[in-house]
């Protein structure tokens, strides 16, 4: 045997060890000069059925891994890499697409027909490919359950500072809202006030109208203090049951009365039809103000004063306002005093 001979004996068996199929085609002309064979052998064709010209690779290439062939094969031949590398889909005689991997050098760049020999090797790498696309496929159900949790605790958290029922900032963030406003306002010696709103004798819409229409009735008052207030600067919360609390910045106790009078008034005016008779049914609020006081007044005294106003409100009639006067222990009346209002 000759050292040619050996040679190639050689070379067959390194290629064989390492899995590697040797192709050789001339891109001047398309012919494939050395086959693929253990490649088409592997995908289940036979020795005529393998590639035999360039023009029949759209026949074995997935159609969507054509164009990335023929830009890495034009980029190499224009010598802007130094080899080929590629990795695509070949259609196997069942129908199964399975990755390869090329890799591949032009031989004879310096000559004067450049292409004339594009020797390279094929090899599986379908095993790797399917792992990647297991972990891509991993990765992105992880992203969207990510996703998912995030708005899941966005929604947890909206309704462990909202109330379930009316949307309204609860209990809770009032009064970290209100403690913060309370601060601030001393700070600037701004003026603060809060309104204590509660419905009056609602045990009497729950007991004739039933629950549902209660509820109705507080998400109506909750509308009406949350549409008549302003959205960003002032604070509407349901402090529980039929009771709300709306927290006014930068307001004087004069102009917190005003707004109070004009909620107490739109209450009054709004009915509710509960039932398919159009039957109505009215409603309305006492109020009770009160301004922040001076000397690092708490939120929780400033509550306990608008409170004490509208303990006022309810004992003067309801469909009522009353202002905390901070100057004295007595409450005095508010402008607009009650008439109408149902015991
Ligand atoms: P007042 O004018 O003195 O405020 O009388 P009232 O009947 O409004 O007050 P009371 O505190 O006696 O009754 C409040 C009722 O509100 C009792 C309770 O069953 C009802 N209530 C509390 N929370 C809810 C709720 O979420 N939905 C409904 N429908 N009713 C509620
Ligand atoms: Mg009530
Ligand atoms: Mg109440």
């Amino acid at each position: 045997m000759g050292e040619i001979d050996l040679n190639k004996e050689r070379l067959e068996l390194a290629l064989e060890a390492a899995g590697l199929d040797l192709w050789e085609n001339n891109l001047l002309t398309g012919e494939v000069t050395r086959k693929a064979l253990k490649t088409f052998s592997e995908l289940g064709y036979s020795d005529e059925e393998v590639l035999h010209h360039l023009d029949h690779l759209f026949e074995f290439v997935h159609p969507d891994d054509l164009a990335m062939i023929q830009s890495a094969v034009g980029e190499h031949m224009a010598g802007r890499t130094p080899e080929y590398r590629c990795e695509f889909r070949l259609l196997a005689k069942d129908g199964r697409w399975v990755w390869y991997a090329n890799y591949g050098r032009i031989m004879d760049v310096h000559s004067a027909t450049p292409g004339q020999r594009f020797i390279g090797v094929t090899f599986n790498i379908d095993h790797r490919k399917r792992r990647e696309d297991e972990i891509d496929q991993i990765n992105r159900q992880l992203a969207e359950q990510n996703a998912l949790l995030q708005s899941l605790n966005s929604a947890l958290e909206l309704l462990a500072a909202n109330d379930s029922l009316t949307g309204l900032a609860n209990r809770r963030t009032l009064m970290d809202l209100g403690a913060k406003e309370c601060k601030r306002a001393e700070r600037f010696q701004h003026p603060l006030s809060v309104l204590m709103v509660d419905i009056d004798s609602f045990k009497n819409v729950n007991d004739n109208w039933g629950h549902l229409v209660g509820d109705r009735v507080i998400c109506a008052v909750a509308d009406i203090c949350r549409l008549r207030t302003r959205s960003g600067v002032d604070a509407v919360a349901r402090l529980g049951g039929e009771e709300f609390v709306v927290l006014l910045p930068e307001t004087s106790v004069v102009h917190a009365q005003a707004l109070a009078e004009a909620l107490r008034e739109a209450v009054a005016q709004q009915e509710l039809v509960v039932n398919d008779d159009g039957e109505r049914v009215a409603f309305t609020v006492s109020i009770g103000v009160a301004p922040l006081g001076a000397d690092g007044q708490s939120f929780e005294q400033l509550l306990n004063n608008a409170d004490k106003a509208l303990y006022k409100a309810k004992q003067t009639g309801r469909n009522n306002v009353q202002c905390f006067d901070p100057a004295s222990p007595r409450l005095r009346l508010a402008a607009n005093s009650a008439d109408g209002a149902k015991g």
